[in-house]
């Protein structure tokens, strides 16, 4: 169990109880839907960008504590960020779940809360369903995508 109690550390719960940002955009310029099959996670990332910069980015969703608890936390990690900032994010959170070479290289805050979903494979794609939708979400242009971690 104690592995089990470093996983779901108290920032994650926290998030996965009070999710932030947990709303819809009806108005939001990009959106997009992602879904995680091994752990039926779901997620739809809505997204308001101000030139290259992301101005304001919720979501909705519903699935596992990982899940929603990273979605809470990604959509406080990339507002204000530009577009290659939150890519590099995306990156370096990526990196952390999977002990990639540049893990530990960038400061990622309370992102480092994931840092043992890396003991659990199957729980990483928990973990970045949420970014993998935001990053649809960005490349899409206007319109709805989807995004699958598959
Ligand atoms: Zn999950």
């Amino acid at each position: 169990m104690s592995d089990l109690r470093e996983l779901y550390q108290e920032v994650i719960l926290d998030h996965n109880k009070r999710p932030r940002n947990f709303e819809e955009l009806p108005d939001a310029e990009r959106r997009a839907t992602g879904h995680n099959p091994l752990c039926g996670d779901r997620v739809e990332v809505f997204l308001d960008l101000e030139g290259d910069r992301v101005r304001r980015v919720t979501f909705q969703g519903a699935g596992c504590a990982i899940s929603q608890a990273s979605a809470s936390l990604m959509t406080e990690a990339v507002e204000g960020k530009t577009l290659a900032e939150a890519e590099a994010l995306f990156e370096s959170f990526h990196d952390l779940l999977t002990d990639g070479p540049t893990a530990g290289a960038r400061d990622l805050g309370k992102l480092e809360a994931f840092a043992g979903v890396k003991d659990y494979p199957m729980r990483v794609k928990c973990a970045t369903l949420a970014w993998h939708t935001l990053r649809e979400a960005l490349r899409s242009g206007a319109g709805a995508a989807t995004a699958s971690t598959e």
